[in-house]
């Protein structure tokens, strides 16, 4: 793990920067991080990954996170796409596409609609049967890593229920168009996706038969709730190293910036941030790697902390570097607007709020 840090350390440097103001990730690095199995390090070493443990995977996720917000969302979108693989592929299935995520290929996972954002139930994409083929026709959008990707995971409505099928980016019938100017990870490719009679083999319909909607979309996301909540963890460590440095160099009034009070009850607040959330994404990585019965509410509960302590920390950091950190490229102004995202994805903080209440006393039902 330490070697592979290391390496990511090297091969992003002080390019996140230049990666964000041109809006655009080098795809030579992402592929060389692919085929090492970097980009869904869950996946196990039988279909070509690294095979680690969720703690580990999230500790590389959160060191990612650290240094490039826009290559740990294609980390995001390449776990949730192997993780809806290996969890609703067949045997074969798992075969003919895990090693095409470890070996370089890059993918994407499509569940939002223009009309369904929040309540995924409004999903209107739908998939039908014809021979040994399945046929798509919808409308996808803001998916992230759809510009680089080769592959497609992409949900939306199958007989009585829903199902998952694993598209070629390249197939007839798909369109793939940018984002423009997100606000955050701006090098992440965001894109929408209009299929238009897609036509791809039965085969690419994963488990090949359809499944309850709420269990299929919850099960997908929760791989992309956990990368998330750990990147949240890497904003942090990086805003709080940040500031920590300014606060120590800068002086103001004959003292540094850290020998005022104020300041300093800046840094132990996102100290404080760090830490807690660390130890809420520790326990939800304990509870995945211990199958244990509580990983729902440990994964929502990581993902909704972490998302909320990194957009107060990255503001906190801003305000720590003041004019420093003002411009845009600025790790801490990078964070800043990165983290703001955070809360909005993989079940925005008001959606993970409402999941929580049911876990509470006298929580809705
Ligand atoms: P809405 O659902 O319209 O919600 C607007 C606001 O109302 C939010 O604050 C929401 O929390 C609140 N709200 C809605 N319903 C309720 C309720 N019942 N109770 C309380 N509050 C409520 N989608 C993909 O499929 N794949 C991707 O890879 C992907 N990547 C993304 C990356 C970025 C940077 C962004 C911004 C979006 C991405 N999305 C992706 C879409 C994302 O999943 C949706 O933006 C998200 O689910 C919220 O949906 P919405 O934007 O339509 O907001």
């Amino acid at each position: 793990l330490s070697r592979a840090s290391a390496e990511v350390t090297e091969l992003i440097a002080d390019r996140a920067d230049g990666w964000d103001r041109t809006g655009l990730l080098p795809v030579d690095l992402l592929r060389t991080l692919g085929a090492a199995g970097r980009l869904c390090p869950q996946v196990p070493p039988a279909h070509g990954g690294w095979g680690l443990s969720s703690r580990s995977c999230g500790e590389f996720t959160a060191h990612v996170g650290s240094l490039c917000g826009s290559v740990r969302s294609v980390m995001t979108s390449q776990s949730i796409a192997a993780g809806t693989v290996e969890r609703f592929g067949t045997p074969a299935q798992q075969a003919a596409f895990l090693p095409r995520l470890t070996g370089g290929e890059l993918a994407a996972a499509g569940f939002s609609e223009p009309a369904a954002g929040s309540d995924l139930s409004a999903i209107t994409t739908r998939i039908r049967r014809d021979g040994d083929t399945v046929v798509l026709d919808g409308h996808k959008i803001w998916v992230t890593a759809a510009h680089y990707a080769d592959l497609l995971i992409l949900f939306g409505r199958y007989e009585d229920g829903a199902a998952a099928v694993v598209v070629p980016a390249s197939a007839p019938g798909v369109r793939i168009e940018r984002v423009g100017d997100p606000l955050g990870c701006r090098a992440a490719g965001h894109a929408d996706i209009t299929l238009d009679a897609v036509r791809v083999p039965a085969g690419n319909l994963l488990g090949g038969h359809s499944l309850p909607l709420p269990f299929l979309v919850t099960t997908a996301l929760a791989h992309g709730r956990m990368s998330v909540a750990w990147g949240c963890v890497g904003i942090l460590r990086g805003c709080l190293k940040a500031a920590g440095q300014h606060a120590a160099r800068r002086s103001q009034f004959g003292v540094p910036l850290g020998g005022h009070q104020l300041v300093a009850r800046h840094l132990a607040e996102l100290l404080v941030a760090k830490e807690t959330a660390t130890r809420a994404c520790e326990h939800a990585s304990r509870c995945w790697d211990e199958g244990s019965p509580d990983q729902v509410m440990a994964t929502v509960l990581a993902k909704y902390l972490s998302a909320r302590e990194a957009a107060r920390g990255a503001a906190t950091a801003v305000q720590v570097l003041a004019s420093a950190g003002a411009r845009d490229g600025h790790v801490v102004a990078r964070a800043h607007r990165d983290a703001k995202l955070m809360e909005i994805i993989e079940g925005s903080s008001e959606m993970c709020q409402l999941l929580l209440a049911r876990y509470a006393p006298g929580g809705a039902a």
